[in-house]
């Protein structure tokens, strides 16, 4: 695992705590999402599909710090939409550092260069770069050409100025392995960080429904990528640096039966804080205190729910891995030492026969949304004079 050991040790301090005080629903990486709006449209989001006076809203830096401050997590991911297009992200990155919270800034980089004089290099931030595999992979991926030559410029000169930057990419069921790991190979070569590798997950909103993995498929796929690096290094080539935990990796690759963690990754956005987890939007509440009080966490998670069925993705899992990390030191130092397991049998699987059916309440959150911008409008509209003076 490729986190600084300062960052690592404070984790690890603050999950020890939360058991020591007993508390069972602890969050590790706040997703705050400032925005919808992006200036890409990939064929596997499923974050922009809104009507424009939804993708117009911004959280503001105060609701961004407040939201920070409920939730407490130690690590502050920063997704979107996109981020960088956000007037104010500066304000709310520093003040998440100024709160000692490790902050993931993710960019699919086309503004990054434009906006890197905003930020400055420190142990509490690192760039996140939307990056799917190599050129042809990526713009494939994010439908534009061009994308990956300008976003690789940019993790080239931020590691330069002294930046730490990661990638994220996302895996679909077009990935070829082969292609894949040489990708790894000369993210390491360039000096990357460290790489956050995740199984697309099936979004009903996104444009492209054939490309999504499922778990089986998700798991050869992996074995096949880890076989692949475990030969590469014995050929001498630089051992890949994930930013995810082994016991996650080796869960992807079939040798772990987990459960989801869903409440690990609270998501906050514009309409509030969202159940149960950063992919379903099944409903919002006010504040985290209501979040994890009030949500039926039971009915969530593969096996239980028809949404989460083939659902392996860091945000539910790395929880519920970071856990088994604790409670299982040695088996995580031998998965960390060996690598995740790729050959023989697999772990069983959930068995999905009593999971409740998907239950579809997209559009009765957004009509909710679009009812309270349209009362804000008019009672902008109907302010006195006075007051708008004032302003
Ligand atoms: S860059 Fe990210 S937020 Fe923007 S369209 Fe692509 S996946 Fe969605
Ligand atoms: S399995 Fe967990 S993380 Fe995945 S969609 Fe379901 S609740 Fe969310």
């Amino acid at each position: 695992m490729s986190v600084p050991l300062r960052q690592q040790f404070d984790v690890a301090l603050y999950i020890m705590k939360q058991k020591l005080r007993g508390n069972k629903y602890y969050p590790l990486v706040l997703m705050l999402e400032p925005l919808f709006r992006c200036n890409l449209a990939c064929a596997g989001c499923g974050k922009i599909d809104y009507p424009d006076e939804i993708l117009n809203q911004r959280m503001s830096v105060e609701d961004c710090l407040t939201a920070v401050d409920e939730c407490d997590a130690p690590v502050v991911s920063i997704p979107g939409g996109e981020p960088l297009l956000h007037r104010e992200i500066d304000q709310i990155v520093k003040g998440i550092i100024a709160r000692k919270k490790y902050v993931y800034l993710c960019t699919n980089a086309l503004l990054m260069e434009k906006k890197m004089h905003l930020f400055q290099p420190s142990p509490y931030f690192t760039w996140s770069v939307h990056l799917d595999g190599d050129q042809s992979d990526h713009d494939r991926s994010v439908c534009q050409d061009g994308v990956y030559d300008k976003a690789e410029q940019a993790i080239k000169n931020a590691l330069a100025k002294g930046f730490r930057v990661n990638i994220n990419a996302t895996l679909f069921n077009n990935a070829s392995a082969e292609r894949m790991a040489n990708f790894f190979d000369h993210m390491m070569d360039i000096g990357l960080n460290a790489m956050t590798v995740s199984p697309g997950y099936a979004y009903e909103r996104a444009p492209d429904q054939e490309h999504f993995l499922n778990r089986q498929t998700t798991k050869n796929l992996f074995r096949d990528l880890f076989r692949l690096g475990k030969e590469r290094v014995k050929q001498g080539k630089t051992k890949w640096r994930f930013s995810q935990s082994s016991l996650y990796m080796d869960f992807l690759s079939g040798n772990q039966t987990y459960e989801c963690t869903p409440w690990g990754n609270p998501t906050r956005n514009i309409f509030g804080w969202q159940r149960p987890c950063y992919l379903l939007g099944e409903g919002y509440v006010k504040t985290f205190k209501e979040l994890i009080e009030t949500t039926e966490w039971d009915k969530y998670g593969t096996g239980k729910y028809e949404k989460c069925a083939d659902c392996m993705v860091h945000c539910g899992y790395e929880p519920t891995a970071a856990n088994d990390a604790m409670r299982n030191p040695l088996k995580t130092l031998l998965v960390a030492l060996r690598g995740p397991k790729t050959e023989g049998a697999m772990a069983k699987d959930i068995d999905l026969s009593q999971q409740r059916p998907a239950d579809y309440v997209f559009s009765k959150h957004v009509q909710e949304a679009l009812s309270k911008v349209h009362a804000e409008k008019i009672r902008q509209a109907k302010l006195p004079e006075t007051v708008e003076a004032a302003e």
